[in-house]
């Protein structure tokens, strides 16, 4: 894994060759239709109008030759120089048997002999002939058309062109499209490589990014601009970064509060076994104090202890069984259990319960849950105090409230009391016993089952602490419970 990403990618496997080979085939693909699709299209359209031009020309030269002494070579002549000039490169007529008797180039030197080509041949066999041919920017074409004379075929006419102005033409158009795909493939070229290498060094910056961060330099950020894929990708990633840096802050905080918490219990146990073994002939009633004390701070790493582990077990997110919960069951088990605490330090403890109502979650964990708040608020109390376990059933919620008529939670500590180790007033909660994880854990355990917790200052004096879960719908669950 780590040799992986660190590794640089091979060429040919990077994003950016596989990219500029896609975009290259593509741009190469339309060039090359570029460069023959308009060409052989325009070719077979001068061949078109070869044909029909130079055979109707053919046709209409053997029509004017067609009479009762069309094809002597006088005739011939005469015919040739009414038609006059017929802008063809040459002309040739033949008798029945193939023997010239015209040829528009004289210094061809074939008057008189037997031409046998196969578009004469053709003509005389009374079928038209036409042909055309490009080659080197010329269009060569050659027509030739039977001289009938009531019904039978007295000759043939051969006509010739070589067109070097549309083969110009079409030289020029060619030129032209291989111009423009030349500067289109350059440009594609260019574009390719800009594109690619943007992509590569965009890319090249997030993975540098996720090093630094797997380094554990957690305060890195990418910074990119643009709104396409690889910036959204960055911004997750700052967004993912930002989360694990909180996570890794509070882990950190949570280590250090915790080993700051074990450590005051076990100096204090280090500084009694210390006297005990220092002083000699020491009274047995000090002693006696001493190992109490001891007894007194190992309970509390006890505490501590098991408190910790609670944490960690709701931080790790155990799978948990539910169950449909009574509320009002719960709640007369805590008052039970408290109502001795509560008379010892003067408090009333009262109940208002709404009966029928349950939710889903654990019996265990409910109990913990308002033991908790309501252990603090008699902890949190004063002696003729209040303090009022509330619960209530709204259509999808059920609302438990803890309310006291204690100390109170300065306005700046309201938002921090559900901190691990967080004590508004460190001196009174270790006396009473306190942890500062009390509240964490029933943060974390009401979370759990998709609840909500929050502290209110209640007005005049006091606290109230509010916990919402989403109500089980009862009939059927309740029954089973
Ligand atoms: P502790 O073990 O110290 O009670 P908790 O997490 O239960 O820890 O509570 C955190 C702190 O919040 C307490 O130390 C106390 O200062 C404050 N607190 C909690 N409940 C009350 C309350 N009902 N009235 C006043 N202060 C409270």
């Amino acid at each position: 894994m780590d040799g992986q990403s660190t590794k640089r990618v091979p060429l040919w496997r990077s994003l950016r060759v596989k990219y500029a080979i896609t975009y290259l085939t593509l741009i190469a693909a339309v060039l090359v239709l570029l460069n023959t699709y308009p060409v052989r299209t325009s070719q077979q359209m001068v061949f078109q109008t070869k044909q029909v031009s130079l055979q109707s020309q053919a046709a209409l030269m053997a029509s004017a030759l067609a009479g009762p002494d069309g094809l002597s070579a006088e005739g011939v002549a005469r015919v040739m120089e009414v038609l006059g000039d017929t802008g063809l490169s040459r002309v040739l007529v033949t008798g029945a048997s193939g023997e010239v008797l015209y040829d528009s180039d004289p210094a061809g030197n074939t008057l008189g002999k037997y031409i046998l080509i196969v578009e004469v041949v053709q003509a005389l066999r009374g079928e038209d002939f036409f042909r055309s041919d490009y080659t080197d920017g010329v269009f060569h074409s050659r027509s030739a058309a039977p001289v009938t004379y009531r019904g039978m075929t007295i000759g043939a006419v051969y006509a010739a062109e070589y067109d070097a102005e549309q083969g110009r033409l079409l030289v020029g158009l060619q030129q032209t499209l291989q111009r423009i795909s030349a500067a289109v493939a350059v440009g594609a070229l260019l574009l390719s490589l800009v594109f690619s290498s943007a992509l590569t060094r965009r890319l090249g910056q997030l993975l540098a990014a996720f090093r630094t961060v797997r380094e554990g330099e957690y305060s890195h950020r990418v910074k990119m601009s643009g709104r396409d894929e690889v910036s959204r990708l960055a911004g997750e990633f700052n967004e993912l970064t930002g989360r694990l840096q909180t996570t890794e802050e509070v882990r950190r905080r949570f280590v250090s509060d915790a080993s700051h918490e074990l450590k005051t219990p076990l100096a204090s146990i280090r500084l009694l076994t210390d006297s005990i073994l220092q002083t000699e002939n020491m009274d047995p009633g000090t002693v006696r104090e001493f190992v109490g004390d001891i007894g007194e701070e190992a309970e509390r790493l006890q505490r501590i202890t098991e408190k910790l582990l609670t944490l960690t077990r709701l931080d790790a997110g155990a799978p948990h069984e539910t169950v449909p919960v009574e509320v009002s069951r719960v709640a007369r088990r805590v008052e039970h259990m408290l109502s001795p605490l509560a008379r010892a330090g003067e408090i009333h403890l009262s109940l208002e319960l709404e009966e029928g109502l349950f939710i889903e979650g654990s019996e265990d964990d409910l109990y913990q849950i308002l033991f908790n708040l309501v252990e603090n608020a008699i902890k949190y109390n004063l002696p003729g105090g209040q303090v009022t376990l509330r619960t209530r059933g709204e259509v999808d919620k059920v609302i438990l409230s803890v309310e006291d008529t204690g100390v109170g939670i300065p306005e700046e500590d309201i938002g921090k009391v559900f901190d691990r180790f967080y004590r508004v007033d460190k001196a009174r909660s270790r006396a009473a016993g306190g942890t500062g994880l009390g509240l964490s854990i029933v943060r974390d355990t009401v979370r759990r089952y998709g609840g909500t917790v929050e502290a209110q200052r209640r007005e005049g004096e006091g606290t109230r602490f509010v916990v919402t879960f989403p109500r089980l719908d009862t009939g059927k669950e309740a029954g089973q419970a």
